[in-house]
Parts: C-alpha cells; structure tokens; sequence
C-alpha cells in the first residue's frame, strides 16, 4: 500500500536559522518547476535533519552521519530524481565526515546541504566540529568545510550562503539545483543557520560574512585563485559567503550518474528485473561465472 503522507508543522525553536534554509528549498524546487514525486529529501540527525518531515516531498531520515550513502544510493538507483541531502554540521562533519570527502570524490549529481550553527542543538548545545575556541570551553580548532570541498577534486559546485541572507541563499541552492537536474556532478551548499537557543550568531555573523562577490579579483572558476582568495578573506577575520567555485565545463568531471547510467531509462529503478524477462541475461551472466 502506497501512502501519502503529509508535511507536519515544524518542531523548531522560534527563530531558529533552519528556517531560512527550508524556505529557500522550497522556493528553489518551485522556481525551477521540480515535481513533487520527483524530489527526495534525506535528512541526517539533529534538529536541521528533520527537514524532510516539513515539506511535501518523498523523505528518507537516515542513520547519524549516514545520509550521503543514503543520498548516493537513491541517484543512482533513479537518476531522474532530484535529490537533496540536509543535515547539520554535527551529523555532516563529524560522524559522517568520511562520508562527506567520498560523496566529493564520487561526484554523483545531488545537493549537499549543510545547515551550520556550530553546535548539537539537539542534545543542547556541545561544541561541534566547526565550534570556535571561543564557544563554551572548547578548546579545539574549528574545521572548514569549503576548504575541505575544494581540496577534494570531483565537486563542481561549492557554496555557502547565511540563512540572515535568504535571498542569497534561496539564489545558491537554486543554482545547486540546476547542476544537479543538468546530472553535472556533486553540488554542496553549506548555509550559516544560527541556532538560536544555544548560539545565537545572528548579529556576529551579519557583520563578519563577506561576499565573495564584493571581493576584487575573487575568480570562483580556478579552483586554486578561489581557494587562495577564500583563506584570504578567512585570515582577514571575515567569513566568505556565496558562489565560492563553479568548475567550467569543459574541466568538470563527469558525474558517477552520467558515467555508469548515460539513459536513465536503464537505471536499476527503472528497468524490469524480473526473472521472466530477463531469463537470457541472467543465464549468460551464470554462464560467464562458470
Ligand atoms: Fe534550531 Fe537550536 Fe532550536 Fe535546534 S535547538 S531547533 S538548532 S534553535
């Protein structure tokens, strides 16, 4: 029995920087027109992870740090799908961080996005692993993950917005979208999401982002100019936001997707794998293994 079932209202606190980020998903879907039975959401662990209980899509809630496999498993299962992967930098950058060096390396054509706010906001407030020193007694040196992303060859499409700028961010999942419906590559987009209830970063974060795009001479087509430029103005004291790097075509990798699925018509979720249509294929398989 297939059942429908329906977004419930969120469970977030007031406030909370998420918000932005789930009305910037939903703008981008109904901007580029992406069918509602085309799109899965898989959600990771942590407040940000129940994203996909809030919107009218198919929703996959994955195992701690575990959605990219999840995420992965599903495009190229069906690559007509539209899929996006949400969840926090708890759950991304810390029991799922091998997975998330691998997802940039494999390159299949999904949206990562990571909602930011330097805390387990779920279990009330621990240093994550983008915590400053500065945050509660944390004594340990906070991870970049656009540094990460653009040393890793394979992602094509690298961003992070601030959910203090919807505008900006609703603009950068759009474009991340649009790569993934085109099966170019991997697209991550991590969002600055304030957690309001223990670290609220609104004011400190609205005077410390920095867009790249007022940035002179800031080129986010060399993956090189764009990380010597990103350290740049992270060493200056600001934290860059926006279009970070956008590999030209012709030195994009192909996507895993497009390489081992060229017509998604053949794709496993697609094709009839019944044993009584596919006696022939089965058999000559068997027959090479004996
Ligand atoms: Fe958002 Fe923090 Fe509340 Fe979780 S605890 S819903 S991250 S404000």
């Amino acid at each position: 029995m297939v059942e429908h079932v329906k977004p419930i209202p969120s469970t977030w606190c007031p406030g909370c920087g998420d918000f932005g980020v789930l009305a910037a998903i939903k703008r981008s879907l109904a901007e580029l027109k992406v069918p509602t039975e085309e799109t899965v959401i898989v959600g990771g662990i942590g407040c940000s992870g129940g994203i996909h209980n809030f919107m009218d899509a198919y929703g996959f809630h994955s195992l701690h740090g575990r959605l990219l496999p999840n995420a992965i498993g599903m495009k190229l299962a069906n690559p007509r799908l539209t899929v996006i992967a949400a969840g926090g930098d708890g759950d991304g950058y810390a029991i799922g961080m091998g997975h998330f060096v691998h997802a940039l390396r494999k390159n299949v054509s999904l949206v990562y996005i990571v909602m930011n706010n330097e805390t387990y906001g779920l279990t009330k407030g621990q240093a994550s692993p983008t915590a400053p020193p500065t945050f509660r007694d944390n004594r340990e040196t906070p991870f970049d993950a656009i540094l990460t992303a653009l040393s890793v060859p394979g992602a094509g499409y690298i961003a992070r917005g601030f959910s203090g700028d919807p505008k900006m961010a609703s603009q950068l999942i759009t474009e991340a979208l649009r790569y993934n419906r085109e099966r170019k590559g991997f697209a991550f987009v991590e969002v600055l999401s304030p957690c309001v209830t223990y670290n609220d970063t609104y004011k400190l974060w609205r005077e410390k982002v920095l867009s790249v795009a007022d940035r002179p001479g800031f080129d986010f087509s060399d993956r090189g100019k764009a990380f010597q430029g990103y350290l740049e103005i992270v060493e200056s004291g600001r934290i860059p936001i926006g279009l970070i790097y956008r590999a030209p075509d012709e030195k994009r990798p192909v996507s895993l997707d497009q390489s081992l699925l060229p017509d998604p018509a053949q794709a496993p979720a697609t094709t009839d794998i019944s044993l009584e249509h596919n006696r022939a294929r089965y058999q000559k398989l068997l027959d090479a293994l004996a």
